[in-house]
């Protein structure tokens, strides 16, 4: 790398999509404004809508939060706060957290902790160790899931957050996409939707703004800013079956650049053929928790319940006090 293709400055990186080479300057902009467009893309905000961002103090949530808090400088009626969700992993999202307080603190945004131990009256050490003594025990991550989705959304409806914003990043949403087509799930392949849908008036819209960009970038961006954020793996993150996925990914993506974004691109072009429907009237009410629910008993609670634990959490008043505003008045120029 001589020379950079946007300015005089040194060379910082080749950018793989353009295959042009950037400054550290300019590459910051370039994924601040991949970004921006990923929001109008998939017409992800409104100008005043309350973000509700999950902040775990990993890389990917702190550059989401550091992106996000620019963006929003331009949009004075825009909220943003931070949600960080304590599943209880013993010398794992302790260490986060501290981090977590210290950096919302310095940015001066409003950070909700809610934790597992408090809504669901267990850690989820606690679950994994009732699990793994059970015949078909469920993978970690598996579990983990269903409970943090759940218990995000009862922290973003406490700050009155319109849409929850999540970190999930390119390889993220490939990995998802081959995921459900490898267990043949096409429930959610069809509904691993970019736009923002509020499925039941309770379920707060989620966003995942970094679909386009991917990991290394993301590590580069917090690198080029030099953001300080939590880098060690989760202690359960290795027995997920995304990680057959993920490294076949990364091998094709290396042979292939462009696969993951081919993998996006093509769920796109397919997912215009299943529209997704906002506010539909919830077929259950759980009979046990009162959350909106397929089923009379929702999962939660049946898989609590088959691990013997009792769920406290019960729904609250007003659920969802800000109703979507219209197309028209999107962040188009974010
Ligand atoms: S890696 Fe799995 S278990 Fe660990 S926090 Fe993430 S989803 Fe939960
Ligand atoms: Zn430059
Ligand atoms: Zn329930």
């Amino acid at each position: 790398m001589s020379q950079t293709n946007c300015c005089q400055n040194i060379p910082f990186t080749r950018d793989i999509q353009s295959k042009k080479v950037y400054c550290k300057k300019h590459f910051i902009e370039l994924i601040e404004n991949r970004v921006r467009k990923t929001i109008n893309q998939y017409n992800m905000l409104n100008k005043d809508d309350h973000i509700g961002l999950g902040y775990s103090g990993g890389k990917d949530s702190t550059v989401l939060l550091n992106i996000l808090f620019k963006l929003k400088k331009r949009f004075p009626q825009c909220t943003l706060s931070a949600l960080t969700i304590d599943e209880g992993i013993k010398g794992y999202r302790d260490e986060c957290l501290e981090l977590t307080q210290k950096i919302t603190k310095k940015y001066q945004i409003p950070h909700v902790i809610i934790s597992f131990k408090n809504i669901y009256g267990v850690t989820l050490d606690q679950i994994i160790e009732e699990n793994l003594s059970k015949e078909y025990a469920l993978s970690a991550c598996s579990i983990c899931g269903i409970l943090r989705r759940r218990a995000l959304n009862y922290a973003a409806r406490k700050v009155n957050a319109s849409k929850i914003a999540t970190a999930h990043n390119l390889d993220d949403e490939a990995q998802s996409i081959l995921l459900n087509l490898v267990r043949g799930d096409s429930n959610k392949f069809i509904r691993l939707s970019r736009f923002p849908i509020q499925k039941f008036q309770t379920l707060i819209p989620r966003i995942r703004p970094f679909v386009r960009i991917t990991e290394p970038e993301i590590v580069l961006y917090a690198y080029a800013k030099d953001l300080e954020y939590h880098s060690y793996p989760c202690p359960y993150a290795f027995s997920a079956m995304r990680n057959h996925i993920r490294t076949f990914l990364s091998e094709m993506e290396e042979k292939r650049p462009s696969t993951l974004r081919n993998i996006v691109n093509l769920h796109d072009s397919v997912s215009q053929y299943f529209p997704q429907v906002d506010n539909l009237e919830p077929p259950f009410l759980c009979q046990k928790c009162g959350e909106v629910s397929t089923h009379e008993i929702c999962p939660i609670c049946q898989l609590l319940d088959n691990l013997g634990f009792k769920n406290p959490l019960k729904s609250e008043e007003p659920l969802n006090p800000h109703p979507q505003s219209g197309i028209s008045d999107r962040f188009r120029s974010f």
